[in-house]
């Protein structure tokens, strides 16, 4: 039988958007080359306006810890801010990779072809919700940043005091992430600049960040040390033909934004329009400019890292910044970029 739509890759953009266009009558093949749920190296955290995407799709949420907002330490000292929205959750990867596939499993007109990679099935309209190496890219180009990123990630038994809040550490090396990740684990990401980059960068910036320090009575990782390079990726055009690019297979901003699934999650209902409607164009430019300004975010927040100490300052004299850059991580405000960063500097 002749499908409406492949999708390739079973993720969270894939298997989110299986979810609504099976909802909306489409018949759909779901293609993922895992055979199982799995982890991946991520942070975990999903914004409020991922959170808000993913129940209006799937119309319930994994259980999962509950996070009021963030928490930026730099060079001793700290800032934090809210939510403003309603809380994020930090989510296992295999949990909600698991989660969501048994959400598909109960949508009618949806094929998941679990283990298979994709082949060319005929269907009248292809999405490549492959990731950063998307095989599409052959089709529509990807570039990657100039400075190059490393991430790593990991669970970790052994951080006392993480509770309601992703907290963010930033260190000459790059930023580490803690956050409740249930069952007394915390997951524990680090972004690191490739040009210092060391194997150990996860564990030495827990034991060289001094509040993390006295905090990690021990550090016993519960789950395998993942890694990902180089982060961050630009996609100028997301659609071409019958073609349609979602999640980081679009475009990847710096992990730093934490925004990569809740963009991931806030495209699926445009891209079902789009494809529902039998015109892409209105989706392509949503999707660009949903990466812009996570883009934008990202080099902001990297060029305060960079400037620790001046940045510490800052940020610490003038906390009403922190509240705007959880606006814009949060996709409520755009953001003009040069203006806050002359504000914070
Ligand atoms: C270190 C790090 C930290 C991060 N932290 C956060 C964070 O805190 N919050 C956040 O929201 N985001 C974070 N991100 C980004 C987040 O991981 C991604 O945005 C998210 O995984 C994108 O989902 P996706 O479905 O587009 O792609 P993926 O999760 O990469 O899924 C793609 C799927 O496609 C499958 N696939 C690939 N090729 C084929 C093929 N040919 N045939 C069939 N299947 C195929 C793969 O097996 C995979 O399951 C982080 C990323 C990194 C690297």
């Amino acid at each position: 039988m002749v499908v409406d739509v492949a999708i390739v890759g079973a993720g969270p953009a894939g298997a989110a958007l299986a979810i609504e266009l099976g909802q909306r009558g489409v018949r759909v093949n779901l293609y993922e080359k895992a055979r199982a749920p799995r982890l991946k190296a991520c942070g975990e955290g999903l914004l409020p306006h991922g959170v808000a995407a993913l129940s209006a799709t799937a119309g319930s949420l994994p259980v999962a810890p509950v996070v009021r907002g963030l928490r930026f330490v730099v060079g001793g000292r700290s800032v934090e801010a809210d939510f403003p929205e309603g809380p994020g959750l930090v989510v296992r990867r295999d949990r909600l990779h698991a989660w969501l596939l048994d959400r598909v499993a109960a949508v009618p007109g949806v094929d998941v072809r679990l283990g298979r990679s994709y082949v060319p099935d005929g269907a009248r309209w292809v999405v490549g919700a492959d990731g950063t190496r998307s095989l599409f890219h052959r089709r529509l180009p990807a570039y990657r940043p100039a400075v190059r990123r490393v991430g790593l990630s990991t669970h970790v038994a052994g951080i006392e005091g993480v509770r309601d809040q992703v907290e963010v550490f930033f260190h000459p090396l790059g930023e580490i992430y803690v956050a409740p990740s249930g069952t007394g684990e915390a997951l524990v990401a680090a972004l690191l600049y490739q040009r210092t980059f060391r194997r150990d960068g996860l564990t030495l910036l827990l034991r060289d960040i001094p509040e993390l320090r006295a905090r990690t009575t021990h550090i016993e990782m519960t789950t395998p040390l993942l890694a990902a390079a180089p982060l961050g990726l630009r996609v100028p055009r997301v659609i071409d033909g019958n073609l349609l690019l979602i999640g980081d297979a679009a475009g990847a901003p710096d992990p730093v934004t934490g925004d990569g699934m809740a963009m991931a999650f806030a495209s699926v209902k445009p891209a079902a329009d789009a494809i529902v409607g039998g015109d892409l164009r209105a989706y392509e430019q949503t999707r660009l400019a949903m990466g812009r300004t996570s883009e934008r975010l990202g080099r902001l927040i990297l060029r305060i890292a960079r400037v620790d100490a001046r940045a510490a300052r800052t940020l610490l004299g003038r906390p009403s910044l922190v509240p705007t850059l959880v606006d814009v991580a949060i996709a409520r405000r755009a953001l003009n970029a040069a203006t806050l960063l002359r504000a914070v500097l």
